[in-house]
Protein backbone atom coordinates (compact mmCIF):
# COMPACT_ATOMS: atom_id res chain seq x y z
CA UNK A 1 0.00 0.00 0.00
CA UNK A 2 1.44 3.20 -0.75
CA UNK A 3 2.53 6.12 1.31
CA UNK A 4 0.02 8.71 1.14
CA UNK A 5 2.08 12.01 0.54
CA UNK A 6 1.63 14.73 4.13
CA UNK A 7 -0.71 17.23 3.13
CA UNK A 8 -0.70 20.45 4.46
CA UNK A 9 -4.01 22.29 6.14
CA UNK A 10 -4.58 24.32 2.70
CA UNK A 11 -4.50 21.44 0.73
CA UNK A 12 -6.93 19.16 3.60
CA UNK A 13 -9.23 22.06 4.07
CA UNK A 14 -9.90 22.87 0.53
CA UNK A 15 -9.93 19.42 -0.75
CA UNK A 16 -12.86 18.80 2.23
CA UNK A 17 -14.72 21.78 3.89
CA UNK A 18 -17.78 23.53 3.12
CA UNK A 19 -16.84 27.20 4.23
CA UNK A 20 -19.11 29.36 5.33
CA UNK A 21 -20.52 32.58 2.89
CA UNK A 22 -18.33 31.65 0.40
CA UNK A 23 -17.78 31.34 -3.04
CA UNK A 24 -16.92 28.19 -4.26
CA UNK A 25 -15.42 28.88 -7.54
CA UNK A 26 -13.19 32.03 -6.19
CA UNK A 27 -12.30 28.77 -3.03
CA UNK A 28 -11.06 26.29 -5.71
CA UNK A 29 -8.93 29.39 -6.91
CA UNK A 30 -7.55 30.86 -3.98
CA UNK A 31 -8.71 28.19 -1.03
CA UNK A 32 -8.12 29.36 2.52
CA UNK A 33 -6.23 31.95 4.93
CA UNK A 34 -4.39 29.31 7.40
CA UNK A 35 -4.01 30.65 10.75
CA UNK A 36 -2.20 28.85 13.01
CA UNK A 37 -1.59 30.66 16.29
CA UNK A 38 -2.68 33.43 17.92
CA UNK A 39 -1.88 35.96 21.22
CA UNK A 40 -3.61 38.90 22.47
CA UNK A 41 -4.54 41.17 19.84
CA UNK A 42 -3.07 39.25 17.11
CA UNK A 43 -3.30 36.08 14.89
CA UNK A 44 -0.69 34.24 13.08
CA UNK A 45 -0.77 32.42 9.40
CA UNK A 46 0.88 29.42 8.32
CA UNK A 47 3.39 31.40 5.93
CA UNK A 48 4.88 33.37 9.47
CA UNK A 49 2.46 36.70 8.72
CA UNK A 50 1.52 38.05 12.05
CA UNK A 51 -1.67 40.45 11.74
CA UNK A 52 -3.79 42.93 14.14
CA UNK A 53 -6.80 41.26 14.52
CA UNK A 54 -9.67 44.10 13.56
CA UNK A 55 -12.46 41.80 13.66
CA UNK A 56 -11.79 39.50 16.98
CA UNK A 57 -11.94 36.44 14.63
CA UNK A 58 -15.40 37.10 14.02
CA UNK A 59 -16.77 39.84 16.40
CA UNK A 60 -16.31 37.45 19.32
CA UNK A 61 -12.56 37.08 20.77
CA UNK A 62 -13.45 39.90 23.42
CA UNK A 63 -10.93 39.63 26.14
CA UNK A 64 -8.12 38.72 23.64
CA UNK A 65 -6.57 35.81 22.14
CA UNK A 66 -4.59 32.79 23.82
CA UNK A 67 -5.45 33.54 27.61
CA UNK A 68 -3.38 31.09 29.58
CA UNK A 69 -5.87 31.24 32.32
CA UNK A 70 -8.79 30.35 29.79
CA UNK A 71 -7.44 27.20 28.87
CA UNK A 72 -6.44 26.09 32.41
CA UNK A 73 -9.92 26.41 33.33
CA UNK A 74 -11.30 24.37 30.29
CA UNK A 75 -8.34 21.87 30.97
CA UNK A 76 -9.69 21.63 34.57
CA UNK A 77 -12.87 21.59 34.01
CA UNK A 78 -12.32 18.19 31.47
CA UNK A 79 -10.66 16.85 33.90
CA UNK A 80 -13.28 17.34 36.89
CA UNK A 81 -16.64 16.66 34.56
CA UNK A 82 -16.30 16.94 31.15
CA UNK A 83 -19.65 15.91 30.06
CA UNK A 84 -23.17 14.78 32.03
CA UNK A 85 -26.43 14.75 30.33
CA UNK A 86 -28.38 18.31 31.38
CA UNK A 87 -32.01 16.40 30.45
CA UNK A 88 -34.77 16.66 33.56
CA UNK A 89 -33.36 17.25 36.63
CA UNK A 90 -30.00 16.76 35.99
CA UNK A 91 -27.35 19.11 36.02
CA UNK A 92 -23.57 20.76 36.43
CA UNK A 93 -21.86 23.05 38.64
CA UNK A 94 -20.83 25.69 35.98
CA UNK A 95 -24.09 25.37 34.21
CA UNK A 96 -25.98 26.70 37.45
CA UNK A 97 -23.12 28.97 38.43
CA UNK A 98 -23.19 30.98 34.66
CA UNK A 99 -26.87 30.92 35.09
CA UNK A 100 -27.28 32.75 38.53
CA UNK A 101 -23.94 35.27 36.82
CA UNK A 102 -25.88 35.27 33.79
CA UNK A 103 -29.39 36.76 35.99
CA UNK A 104 -27.37 38.88 37.79
CA UNK A 105 -25.57 40.68 34.13
CA UNK A 106 -28.88 41.41 32.44
CA UNK A 107 -31.39 43.80 32.46
CA UNK A 108 -34.63 43.62 34.06
CA UNK A 109 -35.97 40.44 35.61
CA UNK A 110 -34.71 38.18 32.39
CA UNK A 111 -33.68 35.23 35.41
CA UNK A 112 -34.15 32.48 33.39
CA UNK A 113 -31.45 30.85 30.64
CA UNK A 114 -32.11 28.34 27.99
CA UNK A 115 -28.55 27.22 26.77
CA UNK A 116 -27.55 26.47 23.18
CA UNK A 117 -24.16 26.30 21.27
CA UNK A 118 -23.92 30.07 19.66
CA UNK A 119 -26.02 32.61 18.53
CA UNK A 120 -28.47 30.60 15.76
CA UNK A 121 -29.58 28.35 17.90
CA UNK A 122 -30.13 30.66 20.63
CA UNK A 123 -32.40 32.82 18.36
CA UNK A 124 -34.07 29.08 17.15
CA UNK A 125 -34.85 28.56 21.07
CA UNK A 126 -36.07 32.36 21.25
CA UNK A 127 -38.69 31.45 18.21
CA UNK A 128 -40.03 27.95 20.01
CA UNK A 129 -40.26 29.48 22.95
CA UNK A 130 -42.34 32.39 22.37
CA UNK A 131 -44.84 30.28 20.16
CA UNK A 132 -44.90 27.97 23.24
CA UNK A 133 -45.56 31.05 25.30
CA UNK A 134 -48.20 32.17 23.57
CA UNK A 135 -49.60 28.21 23.01
CA UNK A 136 -49.76 28.06 27.10
CA UNK A 137 -51.61 31.61 26.68
CA UNK A 138 -54.16 30.12 24.85
CA UNK A 139 -53.46 32.63 21.80
CA UNK A 140 -52.54 29.95 19.39
CA UNK A 141 -52.46 32.18 16.16
CA UNK A 142 -50.18 34.64 18.03
CA UNK A 143 -47.34 33.29 16.26
CA UNK A 144 -45.98 35.76 13.95
CA UNK A 145 -42.33 37.24 13.83
CA UNK A 146 -41.11 40.74 12.56
CA UNK A 147 -37.68 41.08 11.91
CA UNK A 148 -35.76 43.40 10.06
CA UNK A 149 -34.51 44.08 6.44
CA UNK A 150 -30.32 43.55 6.85
CA UNK A 151 -30.64 42.51 10.12
CA UNK A 152 -28.39 38.88 11.08
CA UNK A 153 -29.48 36.12 13.00
CA UNK A 154 -27.97 33.19 12.14
CA UNK A 155 -27.62 30.27 9.95
CA UNK A 156 -30.24 27.64 10.73
CA UNK A 157 -33.36 27.22 9.25
CA UNK A 158 -35.16 29.53 11.25
CA UNK A 159 -32.50 31.78 12.00
CA UNK A 160 -32.01 31.94 8.51
CA UNK A 161 -35.19 32.78 7.83
CA UNK A 162 -35.16 35.80 10.15
CA UNK A 163 -31.98 37.17 8.54
CA UNK A 164 -33.00 40.19 6.46
CA UNK A 165 -29.92 40.70 4.14
CA UNK A 166 -30.89 39.81 0.41
CA UNK A 167 -27.64 38.10 -0.87
CA UNK A 168 -28.33 34.87 1.71
CA UNK A 169 -31.45 34.18 0.13
CA UNK A 170 -30.16 33.06 -3.43
CA UNK A 171 -30.95 29.56 -4.08
CA UNK A 172 -32.33 28.25 -0.69
CA UNK A 173 -35.75 27.36 0.31
CA UNK A 174 -37.56 29.97 2.09
CA UNK A 175 -39.78 28.24 4.65
CA UNK A 176 -40.06 30.65 7.31
CA UNK A 177 -41.84 33.35 5.18
CA UNK A 178 -45.27 32.09 6.23
CA UNK A 179 -44.98 33.43 9.71
CA UNK A 180 -41.58 36.00 9.41
CA UNK A 181 -41.96 38.96 7.89
CA UNK A 182 -39.28 41.70 7.22
CA UNK A 183 -39.62 45.75 8.02
CA UNK A 184 -37.01 48.39 6.97
CA UNK A 185 -33.60 48.46 8.50
CA UNK A 186 -33.04 51.41 10.85
CA UNK A 187 -30.29 52.95 9.54
CA UNK A 188 -29.39 56.53 9.56
CA UNK A 189 -26.90 56.75 6.50
CA UNK A 190 -30.11 56.00 4.38
CA UNK A 191 -32.11 58.44 5.93
CA UNK A 192 -33.97 60.18 2.99
CA UNK A 193 -32.41 63.46 2.43
CA UNK A 194 -34.44 66.64 3.70
CA UNK A 195 -35.46 64.71 6.79
CA UNK A 196 -34.56 65.15 10.76
CA UNK A 197 -33.63 61.81 12.62
CA UNK A 198 -36.72 62.30 14.19
CA UNK A 199 -38.78 62.59 11.05
CA UNK A 200 -36.72 59.12 10.23
CA UNK A 201 -37.24 57.65 13.56
CA UNK A 202 -41.45 58.10 13.11
CA UNK A 203 -41.23 57.18 9.11
CA UNK A 204 -39.64 53.46 10.79
CA UNK A 205 -42.28 53.09 13.70
CA UNK A 206 -45.44 53.70 11.78
CA UNK A 207 -44.02 51.50 8.99
CA UNK A 208 -43.62 48.98 12.01
CA UNK A 209 -47.59 49.72 13.08
CA UNK A 210 -48.67 48.91 9.89
CA UNK A 211 -46.89 46.23 8.87
CA UNK A 212 -48.64 45.25 12.56
CA UNK A 213 -51.96 45.72 10.99
CA UNK A 214 -51.79 44.16 7.88
CA UNK A 215 -50.56 40.97 9.70
CA UNK A 216 -53.01 41.14 12.31
CA UNK A 217 -52.10 42.44 15.81
CA UNK A 218 -53.94 39.02 17.14
CA UNK A 219 -51.34 37.06 14.56
CA UNK A 220 -47.77 38.99 15.63
CA UNK A 221 -45.64 37.15 18.63
CA UNK A 222 -42.51 39.27 18.46
CA UNK A 223 -39.89 41.34 17.27
CA UNK A 224 -36.53 40.72 17.01
CA UNK A 225 -33.22 42.94 16.49
CA UNK A 226 -29.70 44.17 17.05
CA UNK A 227 -29.28 46.77 19.15
CA UNK A 228 -27.10 48.03 15.84
CA UNK A 229 -26.68 45.96 13.01
CA UNK A 230 -23.75 44.05 13.14
CA UNK A 231 -23.14 42.15 9.81
CA UNK A 232 -25.37 43.90 8.18
CA UNK A 233 -22.91 46.64 7.95
CA UNK A 234 -23.13 48.12 11.67
CA UNK A 235 -26.27 49.87 10.67
CA UNK A 236 -27.19 52.39 13.70
CA UNK A 237 -30.53 53.40 14.38
CA UNK A 238 -32.06 56.98 15.19
CA UNK A 239 -31.90 58.44 18.69
CA UNK A 240 -35.21 56.64 20.82
CA UNK A 241 -35.98 54.20 17.81
CA UNK A 242 -35.85 50.77 20.12
CA UNK A 243 -37.90 51.89 22.84
CA UNK A 244 -40.24 53.38 20.50
CA UNK A 245 -40.65 49.70 18.88
CA UNK A 246 -40.30 48.35 22.44
CA UNK A 247 -43.30 50.15 23.64
CA UNK A 248 -45.37 49.52 20.13
CA UNK A 249 -45.01 45.81 20.78
CA UNK A 250 -46.26 46.32 24.56
CA UNK A 251 -49.27 47.79 22.92
CA UNK A 252 -50.45 45.00 20.88
CA UNK A 253 -48.97 42.27 23.56
CA UNK A 254 -46.05 41.17 21.73
CA UNK A 255 -42.50 40.87 22.76
CA UNK A 256 -39.43 42.08 21.97
CA UNK A 257 -36.14 39.80 21.54
CA UNK A 258 -33.03 41.75 21.27
CA UNK A 259 -30.48 40.13 19.96
CA UNK A 260 -27.29 40.90 22.05
CA UNK A 261 -24.92 37.79 20.05
CA UNK A 262 -22.76 41.11 18.97
CA UNK A 263 -23.30 43.69 21.48
CA UNK A 264 -23.14 41.44 24.38
CA UNK A 265 -20.52 40.88 26.56
CA UNK A 266 -18.43 45.05 26.25
CA UNK A 267 -18.23 45.81 22.92
CA UNK A 268 -20.60 48.74 23.50
CA UNK A 269 -19.05 49.15 27.25
CA UNK A 270 -21.90 47.03 29.00
CA UNK A 271 -22.69 43.54 29.75
CA UNK A 272 -25.97 44.25 27.73
CA UNK A 273 -27.29 47.12 25.88
CA UNK A 274 -30.64 47.56 26.01
CA UNK A 275 -31.68 48.83 28.88
CA UNK A 276 -28.43 50.85 29.45
CA UNK A 277 -28.00 51.96 26.15
CA UNK A 278 -31.38 51.89 24.74
CA UNK A 279 -33.49 52.28 27.12
CA UNK A 280 -35.89 49.12 27.50
CA UNK A 281 -36.21 45.89 28.79
CA UNK A 282 -36.81 43.30 26.38
CA UNK A 283 -38.40 40.04 26.98
CA UNK A 284 -35.96 37.93 25.39
CA UNK A 285 -32.25 38.53 25.13
CA UNK A 286 -30.12 36.30 23.47
CA UNK A 287 -26.26 36.10 23.21
CA UNK A 288 -23.69 34.13 21.91
CA UNK A 289 -20.02 35.58 21.22
CA UNK A 290 -18.65 37.18 23.57
CA UNK A 291 -20.14 35.21 26.36
CA UNK A 292 -17.25 32.78 26.02
CA UNK A 293 -14.55 35.76 23.55
CA UNK A 294 -14.86 32.30 21.54
CA UNK A 295 -12.87 29.82 23.54
CA UNK A 296 -15.46 27.57 22.84
CA UNK A 297 -18.73 27.67 21.76
CA UNK A 298 -21.91 29.15 23.83
CA UNK A 299 -25.16 30.74 23.04
CA UNK A 300 -27.83 31.82 25.34
CA UNK A 301 -31.67 32.58 25.59
CA UNK A 302 -32.54 34.80 28.34
CA UNK A 303 -35.68 34.90 29.42
CA UNK A 304 -38.38 36.58 31.78
CA UNK A 305 -40.08 36.42 35.02
CA UNK A 306 -43.26 37.02 33.19
CA UNK A 307 -42.64 34.12 30.48
CA UNK A 308 -41.01 31.29 32.45
CA UNK A 309 -43.92 31.89 34.99
CA UNK A 310 -46.60 31.15 31.76
CA UNK A 311 -44.21 28.13 30.16
CA UNK A 312 -43.10 26.47 33.70
CA UNK A 313 -46.57 24.48 33.76
CA UNK A 314 -47.28 21.49 32.46
CA UNK A 315 -49.07 21.85 28.91
CA UNK A 316 -51.08 18.88 29.08
CA UNK A 317 -51.31 16.11 32.11
CA UNK A 318 -48.08 14.44 32.52
CA UNK A 319 -46.92 17.26 29.59
CA UNK A 320 -42.76 18.12 29.80
CA UNK A 321 -41.16 21.15 28.86
CA UNK A 322 -40.24 19.29 25.70
CA UNK A 323 -36.93 21.33 24.32
CA UNK A 324 -33.45 20.65 24.89
CA UNK A 325 -30.18 20.09 22.92
CA UNK A 326 -27.84 17.51 24.03
CA UNK A 327 -25.09 20.07 24.97
CA UNK A 328 -27.42 22.42 26.98
CA UNK A 329 -25.37 24.06 30.00
CA UNK A 330 -21.81 22.02 28.64
CA UNK A 331 -19.37 22.21 31.25
CA UNK A 332 -16.76 23.36 29.52
CA UNK A 333 -18.08 25.79 28.25
CA UNK A 334 -20.10 26.99 30.80
CA UNK A 335 -16.71 27.51 32.80
CA UNK A 336 -14.99 29.01 30.02
CA UNK A 337 -17.72 31.69 30.15
CA UNK A 338 -17.84 32.24 33.75
CA UNK A 339 -13.88 32.73 33.63
CA UNK A 340 -14.67 35.24 30.55
CA UNK A 341 -17.07 37.17 32.52
CA UNK A 342 -14.57 36.46 35.47
CA UNK A 343 -11.86 38.40 33.64
CA UNK A 344 -13.63 41.39 31.92
CA UNK A 345 -14.77 42.59 35.67
CA UNK A 346 -11.16 42.04 36.92
CA UNK A 347 -9.65 43.70 33.95
CA UNK A 348 -12.24 46.79 33.93
CA UNK A 349 -12.35 46.33 30.57
CA UNK A 350 -15.86 48.18 29.99
CA UNK A 351 -14.69 50.78 31.44
CA UNK A 352 -11.38 50.43 28.80
CA UNK A 353 -14.10 50.27 26.04
CA UNK A 354 -15.76 53.21 27.46
CA UNK A 355 -12.58 55.40 26.65
CA UNK A 356 -11.12 53.36 23.74
CA UNK A 357 -14.08 52.90 22.16
CA UNK A 358 -14.56 56.87 22.11
CA UNK A 359 -11.27 57.53 20.54
CA UNK A 360 -11.44 54.43 17.82
CA UNK A 361 -14.92 56.20 17.00
CA UNK A 362 -13.47 60.07 16.59
CA UNK A 363 -9.97 58.94 14.94
CA UNK A 364 -12.12 56.43 12.46
CA UNK A 365 -13.76 59.69 11.35
CA UNK A 366 -10.39 61.02 9.49
CA UNK A 367 -11.50 58.46 7.07
CA UNK A 368 -14.32 60.87 6.18
CA UNK A 369 -11.91 62.74 4.16
CA UNK A 370 -10.90 60.41 1.73
CA UNK A 371 -13.02 60.84 -1.88
CA UNK A 372 -14.97 57.59 -1.36
CA UNK A 373 -15.93 57.50 2.06
CA UNK A 374 -19.29 58.35 1.88
CA UNK A 375 -20.23 57.18 6.09
CA UNK A 376 -17.96 56.56 8.77
CA UNK A 377 -20.42 55.16 11.92
CA UNK A 378 -20.79 52.84 15.00
CA UNK A 379 -20.35 53.06 18.64
CA UNK A 380 -17.46 51.83 20.84
CA UNK A 381 -15.70 49.30 18.83
CA UNK A 382 -18.14 48.49 16.18
CA UNK A 383 -17.18 50.18 12.95
CA UNK A 384 -18.90 50.90 9.82
CA UNK A 385 -17.24 52.43 7.24
CA UNK A 386 -19.35 52.76 3.30
CA UNK A 387 -17.04 53.41 0.58
CA UNK A 388 -19.75 55.42 -2.44
CA UNK A 389 -18.60 56.38 -5.93
CA UNK A 390 -19.88 60.23 -5.22
CA UNK A 391 -20.63 61.33 -1.88
CA UNK A 392 -23.29 63.66 -2.14
CA UNK A 393 -25.49 61.38 -3.72
CA UNK A 394 -24.30 58.21 -2.28
CA UNK A 395 -24.14 56.58 -5.03
CA UNK A 396 -22.56 53.02 -5.09
CA UNK A 397 -19.65 52.28 -6.74
CA UNK A 398 -19.50 49.50 -9.38
CA UNK A 399 -19.66 46.45 -7.63
CA UNK A 400 -17.46 44.84 -9.85
CA UNK A 401 -14.33 46.93 -8.63
CA UNK A 402 -14.86 44.61 -5.44
CA UNK A 403 -13.13 47.93 -3.40
CA UNK A 404 -14.29 46.58 -0.08
CA UNK A 405 -12.34 43.27 -1.24
CA UNK A 406 -9.46 45.01 -2.23
CA UNK A 407 -8.89 47.46 0.88
CA UNK A 408 -9.53 44.85 2.65
CA UNK A 409 -6.24 42.69 0.94
CA UNK A 410 -4.69 45.90 1.20
CA UNK A 411 -5.33 45.79 4.94
CA UNK A 412 -4.01 42.54 5.25
CA UNK A 413 -0.55 43.82 3.25
CA UNK A 414 -0.10 46.11 5.87
CA UNK A 415 -0.68 43.35 8.59
CA UNK A 416 -3.93 44.58 9.72
CA UNK A 417 -7.50 42.47 9.30
CA UNK A 418 -10.50 43.74 8.71
CA UNK A 419 -14.01 42.45 7.14
CA UNK A 420 -15.53 43.23 3.77
CA UNK A 421 -19.14 43.36 3.38
CA UNK A 422 -20.60 44.21 0.31
CA UNK A 423 -19.14 47.81 -0.30
CA UNK A 424 -18.64 48.21 3.51
CA UNK A 425 -16.22 47.52 5.49
CA UNK A 426 -16.67 46.70 9.00
CA UNK A 427 -13.89 46.68 12.05
CA UNK A 428 -14.81 44.91 15.61
CA UNK A 429 -11.77 44.82 17.59
CA UNK A 430 -11.26 42.77 20.79
CA UNK A 431 -12.10 45.09 23.86
CA UNK A 432 -8.33 44.81 24.78
CA UNK A 433 -7.45 46.93 21.92
CA UNK A 434 -4.88 50.00 23.06
CA UNK A 435 -5.27 53.61 21.54
CA UNK A 436 -1.93 52.78 19.16
CA UNK A 437 -3.83 49.78 17.80
CA UNK A 438 -6.69 51.97 16.88
CA UNK A 439 -4.39 54.00 14.96
CA UNK A 440 -2.66 51.45 13.32
CA UNK A 441 -6.15 50.14 12.28
CA UNK A 442 -7.48 53.50 10.87
CA UNK A 443 -4.15 53.92 9.55
CA UNK A 444 -4.17 50.68 7.57
CA UNK A 445 -7.50 51.42 6.26
CA UNK A 446 -6.83 54.67 5.17
CA UNK A 447 -4.01 53.97 3.00
CA UNK A 448 -5.74 50.36 1.61
CA UNK A 449 -8.44 53.25 0.64
CA UNK A 450 -5.83 55.37 -0.80
CA UNK A 451 -4.25 52.45 -2.43
CA UNK A 452 -8.13 51.86 -3.93
CA UNK A 453 -8.34 55.36 -5.37
CA UNK A 454 -4.98 55.51 -6.93
CA UNK A 455 -5.34 52.14 -8.30
CA UNK A 456 -8.64 53.43 -10.67
CA UNK A 457 -7.01 56.71 -11.94
N1 LIG B 1 -27.07 37.02 15.86
C1 LIG B 1 -26.18 37.95 15.51
C2 LIG B 1 -26.47 39.39 15.78
C3 LIG B 1 -24.98 37.58 14.89
O1 LIG B 1 -24.10 38.51 14.51
C4 LIG B 1 -24.72 36.21 14.69
C5 LIG B 1 -23.47 35.77 14.05
O2 LIG B 1 -22.71 36.54 13.51
C6 LIG B 1 -25.69 35.27 15.06
C7 LIG B 1 -26.84 35.71 15.66
C8 LIG B 1 -25.47 33.81 14.82
O3 LIG B 1 -24.57 33.33 15.72
P1 LIG B 1 -23.76 31.95 15.43
O4 LIG B 1 -22.95 32.18 14.19
O5 LIG B 1 -22.98 31.74 16.68
O6 LIG B 1 -24.77 30.87 15.24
Amino acid sequence: MSVPEPQTAWAQDRAHLLHPYTDFAAFAEEGSHVIERAQGMHVIDTEGNRLLDGIAGLWCVNIGHGREEMAETIAKQVMDMQYYNPFGHSTNVPAAQLGAKLAELAPGDLNHIYYTCGGSTANDAAVRLVHYYFDMKGQHRKKKIISRQNGYHGATYVAASLTGIHGTKYGFDRIGEEFISHVSEANLYAKPEGWSDADYCDHLVREFEARIQQLGPDNVAAFIAEPIMGAGGVLVAPAGYHKRMYEVCKHHGMLYIADEVVTGFGRLGEWFTSETLYGYTPDILVCAKGLTSGYIPLGATLISDEIYGTIAKPQCEGGVFSMGLTYFGHPVACAAALKNIEIIEREGILDHVRTVGRYFQESAQSLLNLPIVGDVRGSHLMLGIDLVADKASKAPLDLSEQAAGKVFKGCMERGVIVRPVGDRLVLSPPLIISKEQCDELIGAVAGSIQDFIASQE
